[in-house]
């Protein structure tokens, strides 16, 4: 006989709705959907509301899922097969900046061609999971957050301009806010209509630098922006500009990759300066045609001109200034302990969690698939959490499972080519684009790995 679920309907508020954000309301959405059990989530065999079965990513052979780690893991589906669903689904409110979900990856092609563009920006209605009534997806942006009392605020973004401060209450908490960069490497509007007019200026002002553009920063950005322009726009000159003797220099990666990306980007067109800074920051002159033609000063006393500079080395800043300062490290990122909890010790820092770009970590690259990763594991502390702490639940414990996943794997899109490495190993080649990115940049992979299918 089926007992009614007891409890109240706690609340999730998650600050940011893109790659780790989306994972974790998703997989809350699908541990506590009637039916569902962690087990089943694990098993993959976990169905989605409204009749048809749906995909569902494969947690469990997902090697690096941190639902794998075996010292968790057993108990871990015991408690939830028995406890989950007896307690009351939680009500779950994303509060995202922007009026859709963005996939970030493809910027470098959206930013190039007219025909990507619109694609990798999506409305919130074309997830129909995220239809069901117990989940509101708000336009806002997060402007502070009181840990004690457990409230959030956030500026109301759907009435354009005028800025209304609203209040939400919360039991758990995550934050996904991820990195702000700077234009162009990243979109900076927040509306899709903006974000695809954006988007088309810049195509058309690429499209008359017939003085080439220079890219400075040969990190994966820098080598992804620079190889697609080349890619997209064979005729404009391109140089990338790096200040060590290597590509990626920055991350833990064999000289042997590195060397790889070096080669494949010449072969793609693009001119490389290695080993040289950039000491004199760009300046623009007008010439009779109103072009602006733009000088780099490098530390050898060479000057270089083009139409653009892209700045692809600097300005990443974790969007985290509506948190105290005191969870945040010297950077602004948020520590967390290994359940992804804020690690600090004053009141409320249990009840939040944070995943993704935002973290503070010594744990190698970080990406798309790793947070989309951690919204599992995030979903199922949650999960687990509530459970301990719902009025009616007797006798269970929470257990938290270790999130922190460690990552030395990064695949990169260089022009019509693409490289892949993990665990010292790599492959390189047409092929490999076209098997890791299809022909949509991942944005295929990516939403699948979010256990989304959209509607053709
Ligand atoms: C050009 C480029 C190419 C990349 N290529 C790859 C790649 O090939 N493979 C890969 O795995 N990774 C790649 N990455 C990295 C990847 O994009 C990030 O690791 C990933 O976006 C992190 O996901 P996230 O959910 O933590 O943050 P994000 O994707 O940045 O999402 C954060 C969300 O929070 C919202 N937000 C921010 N502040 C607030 C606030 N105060 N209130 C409300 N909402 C807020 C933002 O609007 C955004 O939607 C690339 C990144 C860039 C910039």
């Amino acid at each position: 006989m089926a007992v009614a679920p007891v409890g109240r309907h706690m609340h999730v508020v998650i600050a940011g709705g893109a790659y780790g954000g989306l994972s974790t309301a998703l997989n809350l959405l699908r541990l506590s959907s009637p039916g569902n059990t962690i087990s089943e989530l694990l098993d993959g065999e976990a169905r989605i509301p409204h009749g048809k079965p749906q995909y569902v990513p494969d947690y469990a052979n997902d090697k690096r899922s941190p639902a794998n780690k075996r010292t968790h893991r057993g108990q871990m589906r015991l408690d939830a097969h028995t406890l989950l669903s007896t307690i009351k689904k939680p009500k779950i409110t994303i509060i995202e900046a922007r009026d859709g979900y963005y996939h970030q990856v493809g910027t470098p092609l959206a930013h190039t061609s007219s025909s990507y563009t619109s694609r990798p920006w999506i409305n919130y209605s074309d997830f129909h999971e995220l239809s069901d009534p117990n989940v509101t997806v708000v336009r806002g942006t997060v402007e502070k957050v009181d840990l004690g009392s457990k409230i959030v605020k956030y500026s109301d973004g759907s009435a354009g301009n005028h800025k209304t401060i609203r209040d939400l209450d919360y039991d758990y908490l995550v934050i996904a806010t991820g990195l702000r960069r700077m234009w162009p490497v990243v979109l900076l509007a927040m509306e899709k209509k903006q974000y695809e007019k954006d988007s088309q200026q810049f195509i058309k002002k690429i499209e008359n630098c017939r003085n080439g553009v220079i890219v400075v920063g040969g990190g994966a950005i820098g080598i992804e922006t620079a190889a697609e322009i080349k890619h997209q726009h064979p005729t404009i000159p391109v140089t990338l500009v790096h200040s060590r003797k290597r590509l990626l220099s920055s991350e833990p990666l064999s000289s042997e990759f590195q060397q790889t990306v070096l080669d494949l980007l010449r072969q793609q067109g693009v001119s490389v300066v290695l080993g040289h800074r950039v000491i004199k920051s760009v300046e623009t002159i007008t010439n009779k045609h109103q072009n602006g033609i733009s000088n780099i000063h490098l530390d050898d006393g060479t000057a270089l001109s083009a139409d653009m500079v892209i700045n692809a080395n600097k300005g990443a800043k974790p969007a985290t200034e509506f948190l105290p300062e005191d969870v945040l490290d010297e950077n602004g990122f948020v520590k967390v302990a290994s359940t992804g909890q804020l690690s600090g010790a004053q009141p409320g820092c249990s009840s939040v969690f944070a995943l993704g770009d935002v973290v503070s970590s010594s744990e190698g690259i970080k990406l798309a698939s790793t947070a989309i990763r951690a919204g599992r594991g995030v979903a199922m502390n949650i999960a687990s959490c509530m459970m301990a702490n719902q009025p009616g639940v007797v006798s269970y414990h929470a257990r938290q499972m270790d999130i922190a996943i460690p990552n030395d794997t990064l695949k990169i899109v260089v022009g019509g080519t693409a490289a892949a490495y993990a665990q010292g190993k790599f492959t390189f080649g047409v092929d490999v684009r076209k098997k890791i990115f299809g022909d949509d940049v991942a944005l295929s992979r990516g939403l699948r790995a979010l256990g989304v299918i959209m509607a053709e």
